[in-house]
């Protein structure tokens, strides 16, 4: 399984697709998780990747795709893999079609979950409340506004790509928790 859980900052995507890792075997894959390491290592990429993060900008394409691009080709990905906070672009969508093309497969489903704008500020201000100081360096309520706004500029035009495509499955992302879990297996018919 090929999947793409998609949905702004906030909306439970990495809890998700934890539970769906723990549940299935189908391998997480955060950029941003990914990304984080790399500004912890210190890499070239890190150093490239921190400041904007720190914004809540969106890194250059070419980064994201060529860390994605060798993450697909692991054995650890055999039965499949979860795609958290990538593709953010429709240049990065487009990229990761012709990477699977290349390789003589498709995505199988992208999983949108779907949540209030005006809920997700208020969670994202209590998120930024409760980690002052804490492990993430944009979770400050700037930045996280920014994230915001961010993802609806230039990552929900996803929504129509996928669905032009056929593959958007839409889940009510403020159910609870559980609830969420099971209407996203409902849709990919787990
Ligand atoms: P996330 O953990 O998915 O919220 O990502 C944290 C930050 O990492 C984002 O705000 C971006 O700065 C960067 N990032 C993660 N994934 C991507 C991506 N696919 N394209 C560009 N930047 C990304």
């Amino acid at each position: 399984m090929k999947l793409i859980l998609l949905g702004p900052p906030g909306a439970g995507k990495g809890t998700q697709a934890k539970r769906l890792e723990d549940k299935y075997g189908f391998v997480q894959l955060s950029t941003g998780d990914m990304l984080r390491a790399a500004v912890a290592a210190g890499t070239e990429t890190g150093k490239k990747a921190e400041a904007i993060m720190a914004r809540g900008e969106l890194v250059p394409n070419e980064v994201v795709v060529g860390i994605i691009a060798e993450r697909i080709e692991q054995p650890d990905v055999a039965k499949g893999y979860i795609l958290d906070g990538f593709p953010r672009n429709v240049a990065q969508a487009e990229a990761l079609d012709e990477m699977l093309k290349g390789k003589g497969t498709a995505l199988d489903a992208v999983v949108e979950l779907v949540v209030d704008d005006g809920i997700l500020l208020k969670r994202i201000e209590t998120r930024a409340a409760e980690t002052v100081g804490g492990a993430r360096a944009d979770d400050n309520a700037e930045a996280l506004k920014k994230r915001l706004a961010v993802y609806h500029e230039q990552t929900a035009p996803l929504s129509a790509y996928y669905k032009g495509k056929g593959r958007l499955k839409a889940v009510d992302g403020m159910k609870e928790m559980d609830e969420v879990t099971r209407q996203i297996e409902a849709a990919l018919g787990l």
